[in-house]
């Protein structure tokens, strides 16, 4: 494996090398994915241009948006005390990332332009309707996270671009979110199926004024369960609407049979956990009343 390493100093410099490089290049934020995928020989860059010494990507802004830098670490989501509350999902997702050492070093950033189908954060952050930043050399662009991955491990960023930040707009009165995750084992496992789900509930608390379900594991790119989510709007959380709506997930989904679950069992775990995640989504609301 042989590759130049590169340490820029500023985001001017770092962008500057990633356009110099272009595919040949590779950003190393955690590296927790990138050098994995480097020793395995599936990636060569010629390339590595390290974030570490670069300023000004790792801040957590809670105005009128949320904004995430791409180098904060999931260690500093689990932790971040304004996310406690209508924003659990993001601690949920973010504390269940490998373990301690990688969520130490592991960051949003890397998360969503890795692409994995599996990952654990990039759900949530879909499920809040974010959107991304990407800076090059022409300048900057964002666009809906939603539009970003379009196959495993292939997103809209150009290779020249650094991505720089998620944003999401706060969520409005009498809203929760949730993030649940079924793996082989309890912890340091990648995800069979995991489900991040976001309800904004009426003034009475009644009726579902807005949802959002996102499976992942279960096809090339987390997924929005559009059919499940439609199916709720406008209707009491009861527990029949949950079933429904864990049911009609299920049958969007695509997942795939392999060594560590069938596709059958991934269906039926959807089912079971986008019932679980609305479930906790109405209690957490109605508990913050
Ligand atoms: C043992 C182990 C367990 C894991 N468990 C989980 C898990 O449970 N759930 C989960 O979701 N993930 C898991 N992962 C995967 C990984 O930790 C996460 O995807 C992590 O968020 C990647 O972040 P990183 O900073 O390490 O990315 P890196 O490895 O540094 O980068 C990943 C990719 O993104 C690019 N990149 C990074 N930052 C930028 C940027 N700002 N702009 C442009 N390109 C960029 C890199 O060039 C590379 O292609 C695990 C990994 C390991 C090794």
């Amino acid at each position: 494996m042989h590759f130049e390493y590169h340490e820029p100093t500023s985001v001017r410099e770092a962008v500057e090398l990633g356009a110099r490089f272009g595919a040949d290049g590779r950003f190393l934020a955690g590296g927790t994915d990138l050098l994995i995928q480097m020793r395995r020989g599936q990636l060569r860059p010629r390339h590595v241009v390290s974030l570490h010494r670069v300023p000004g990507l790792d801040a957590i802004d809670v105005d009128g948006a949320v904004t995430l830098g791409a180098l904060v670490t999931h260690r500093r989501l689990e932790r971040e005390p304004s996310f406690r509350g209508a924003l659990q999902a993001l601690i949920e997702g973010a504390e269940v990332v490998g373990g301690h050492q990688i969520r130490n070093v592991a960051t949003v950033g890397g998360n969503i332009v890795n692409a994995s189908p599996a990952a654990d954060v990039a759900p949530v952050l879909l499920a809040l309707d974010a959107e991304v930043t990407c800076l090059g050399p022409g300048g900057e662009r964002s666009l809906p996270l939603e539009a970003f991955a379009s196959a495993p491990g292939v997103t809209a960023r150009r290779p020249d671009e650094l991505l720089t930040r998620a944003r999401f707009a706060r969520l409005p009165p009498h809203s929760a979110t949730a993030f649940l995750k079924a793996g082989r084992r309890r912890a340091m496992e990648i995800s069979l199926v995991c489900v991040a789900a976001r309800v904004t509930l009426d003034a009475s608390r009644e009726r579902c004024l807005d949802v959002r379900i996102v499976l992942g594991a279960v096809a090339p790119t987390a997924m929005r369960a559009r059919a499940a989510e439609l199916g709720l709007r406008g209707q009491p959380l009861t527990a029949q609407a949950l079933r429904e709506a864990g049911r009609a997930a299920a049958g969007e989904c695509r997942p795939i049979s392999d060594v560590r679950a069938s596709a059958r069992y991934r269906a039926l775990l959807v089912a079971t956990l986008v019932e679980r995640a609305l479930a906790r989504c109405g209690e957490r609301i109605r508990q913050a009343a």
